[in-house]
């Protein structure tokens, strides 16, 4: 047998299951008769960055799902994280789950196809995205250099806010492909606006069909053109959907989506289930290598008249190289001004961040 991969530097090898000396004892060492002793190689490796409430949701989402074949929850608080990991093992016979490692040591991540970051300090009641923003690079350094240490060919996918500006620290700061570091963008704002509009026509969500785009959050533009039922242009019954001029104010489903992180934090504290299961969603899109189109954020500088270096959303085919294509979607003149727009308030932002 040929050696295995190359193991980055002090990272462990596997650590889930327990190896021989623990059936030196008594039942194991009758029952079982080593056959052969082998170290298990990881192919679709899963590590979660940040056991919060957003991470342990993406967890759930991830092992209902049934992906990876192995998963490493990191987060800095050591008692949270084994907490978590412990009452997450305890339903695993009823979920089929792979082995979980866990601790605050980045080198239990080594070997990960896919490393989703949820850590960092969250929204306060009333705070903007965009606020948080100078808190969470600090948080970002050591954690995305711990990262590409130990798993250099993993894709990245950023969850903490505000992501657009997370997901550019993120590729800056690891070096990696543009196409290997993609933030959940407007995925969340994509469901909220099909299932907002799936209320008010009284249909199922997955039927409705419609685009946010741009900045996750405040600035987000949704593509009224682009909204369809059965592959009919809802634009075709009402030409003036989601404008100033519409009669049916339509434009009102947009402005909940905007509104609607802040209500559920308001009300509950913090978001977690339906972003936890947005990220499953692009999970089983990477690791079965699936090409489903998403809108999700990357480098979109050059596209739209964009000039400035920013990550935004737009329709992305997702696979196991992580992004492989931009979709052109052809735009209105006021929708390609609401994603220029986009892209100067974060590029106010980013242009003085010290990385
Ligand atoms: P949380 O406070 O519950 O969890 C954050 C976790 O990060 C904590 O457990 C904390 O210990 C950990 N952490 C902090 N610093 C760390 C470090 N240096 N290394 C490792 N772990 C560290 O917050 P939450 O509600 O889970 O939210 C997490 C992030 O996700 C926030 O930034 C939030 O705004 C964002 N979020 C994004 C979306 C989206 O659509 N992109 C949706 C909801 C929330």
């Amino acid at each position: 047998m040929g050696p295995g991969p190359r193991s980055p530097a002090g990272a462990p090898r596997r650590a889930a299951w327990p190896s021989s000396p623990a059936r030196q004892m008594s039942i194991q060492s009758e029952f079982f008769k080593t056959f052969a002793r082998e170290e298990a190689e990881c192919h679709s490796k899963i590590s979660i960055i940040g056991t919060g409430s957003v991470g342990m949701a993406c967890a759930i989402g991830i092992l209902l799902k049934g992906l990876g074949d192995e998963l490493a929850l990191v987060d800095a608080n050591a008692q949270l994280v084994q907490g978590e990991t412990m009452d997450l093992q305890h339903g695993s016979p009823f979920a089929r789950m792979p082995s979980i490692v866990s601790g605050t040591d980045y080198a239990l991540t080594a070997h990960s196809s896919l490393v989703v970051i949820t850590a960092g300090a969250r929204q306060k009641e009333g705070e903007s995205r965009l606020d948080l923003v100078q808190r969470n690079v600090d948080i970002f350094k050591p954690i995305i250099s711990s990262i590409v240490r130990y798993s250099p060919h993993c894709k990245m996918l950023i969850v903490s806010n505000p992501v657009d500006v997370l997901t550019y620290v993120a590729w800056k700061l690891s070096d990696l492909p543009p196409n290997r570091v993609l933030g959940s963008g407007c995925n969340l704002d994509t469901a909220r606006f099909r299932v907002l509009l799936g209320q008010r026509l009284g249909v199922h969500s997955e039927s409705c069909h419609g685009w946010v785009l741009g900045e996750h959050g405040d600035s987000s533009v949704p593509v009224w053109s682009g909204v369809t039922v059965a592959g009919v242009p809802l634009r075709s019954l009402n030409k003036h959907l989601g404008t100033k001029d519409d009669p049916e104010a339509w434009g009102r489903v947009h402005q909940d989506v905007v509104a609607s992180a802040y209500q559920i934090i308001r009300m509950k504290g913090y978001t977690s289930w339906a972003i936890g299961l947005s990220i499953a969603d692009l999970t089983e899109s990477i690791l079965r290598n699936l090409r489903r189109v998403h809108p999700i954020s990357t480098r979109v500088k050059g596209l739209y008249g964009i000039s400035e270096d920013v990550f935004l959303s737009i329709p992305c085919v997702l696979g196991e190289n992580g992004v492989t294509e931009h979709v052109r979607v052809p735009l209105s003149t006021e929708e390609e001004a609401g994603l220029q727009k986009s892209a100067n308030a974060l590029w106010g932002i980013q242009k003085d961040l010290q990385l």
